[in-house]
C-alpha cells in the first residue's frame, strides 16, 4: 500500500529524468532530506512543472510506491525570485544548497540546517550585504553545527597563542601559530579581522549570523578555507564550484 505524507520542504536540487520527468532533493522540515521524483515536471503546462524548481520553498504531499518517493502535489510559499534575477547570488546559493545537501542524509532530521539556509538564500541578494560573505557564512557555520568546528582561539598544534599573525589550516583542522604554520603547505595567513569574523560566524546566534561584513581579503581567506575545509569531509568536487569559477576566473 502507498504511504503519503505531508511536508514542507526546499528544493536543493533538481536533475532531468528523462524527457519529461525531474528527480528532486528537498529538505524537509522534521523529515530531512528526501529524494522525489516529479513527474512531468519538465513537459511544458505539466502538473508540477511551475513548483519543481531549484531554491522553491513548498508544501508537498509525496507518495511512497515500490521504494521511491513521488511528487503529487506541490504549493509554492516561497521561490526566491531575487535568485533568477542576479547571476552572482544564485551561484553562491548553489554552493549554499549543495552544501546543504552533502551535510545532510536521507531521512534523517535537518532542522536547524534547514533553517540556517532559508535564511542565507533570503540574506544572499540583500544589496548591502556581499553574497559572498553570506555564502562562506553559511558554510563555515552549516560545518560547525556539524560537528566540524575549527580551533579558533589557540593554535590547533600546539596549544600555543595564536599571535598577531595566525593561519587558517583545513589539514590541522583550524589555526595555526607561526611557527607551526610552517609544516602546512594549505595555511593560509589571517589578520586579525578575520579571526574576529571567523569566531564571529562560529559563535552568535544563529538569526544574527549573516549581519555582518568584512573586507574582500578577508571573504577571500574565509573562501578558501571554507572550500578546503569542506572538500577535506565530502572529497568530491562539486559542481556549485565549478559554476562560481566560470563566473569569476
Ligand atoms: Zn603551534
Amino acid at each position: 500500500m502507498a504511504v503519503s505524507i505531508k511536508t514542507r520542504g526546499l528544493i536543493v536540487n533538481e536533475a532531468l529524468m528523462g524527457e519529461q520527468d525531474k528527480r528532486l532533493v528537498i529538505l524537509c522540515v522534521d523529515k530531512g532530506r528526501i529524494s522525489a521524483i516529479a513527474k512531468g515536471a519538465k513537459k511544458p503546462g505539466g502538473k508540477l512543472a511551475s513548483q519543481a524548481q531549484l531554491f522553491y520553498y513548498c508544501d508537498f504531499m509525496l507518495e511512497q510506491s515500490k521504494g521511491f518517493w513521488m511528487v503529487r502535489e506541490a504549493s509554492i510559499i516561497e521561490s526566491f525570485y531575487g535568485l533568477r534575477k542576479d547571476i552572482e547570488a544564485l551561484a553562491w546559493a548553489s554552493w549554499m544548497a549543495e552544501t546543504a545537501q552533502v551535510l545532510t542524509v536521507e531521512g534523517e532530521e535537518c532542522n536547524d540546517l534547514l533553517k540556517l539556509l532559508i535564511r542565507g538564500l533570503k540574506m544572499v541578494t540583500e544589496p548591502q550585504l556581499s553574497a559572498k560573505m553570506t555564502a562562506v557564512t553559511f558554510v563555515l557555520r552549516a560545518l560547525a553545527e556539524n560537528g566540524l568546528q575549527p580551533e579558533v582561539d589557540r593554535c590547533v598544534q600546539c596549544g600555543a597563542s595564536l599571535g598577531i599573525e595566525p593561519s587558517l589550516s583545513a589539514m590541522a583542522g583550524g589555526a595555526l601559530c607561526p611557527e607551526c604554520t610552517k609544516r602546512f603547505i594549505d595555511s593560509i595567513r589571517m589578520n586579525a579581522g578575520g579571526m574576529y569574523t571567523l569566531r564571529h560566524i562560529l559563535s552568535v546566534p544563529p538569526e544574527t549570523v549573516y549581519k555582518f561584513n568584512a573586507t574582500e581579503e578577508i571573504q577571500e581567506s574565509l573562501f578558501q578555507f571554507a572550500t578546503r575545509f569542506l572538500h577535506n569531509y565530502v572529497q568530491k568536487d562539486m559542481a556549485s564550484l565549478e559554476f562560481l569559477k566560470n563566473l569569476y576566473f
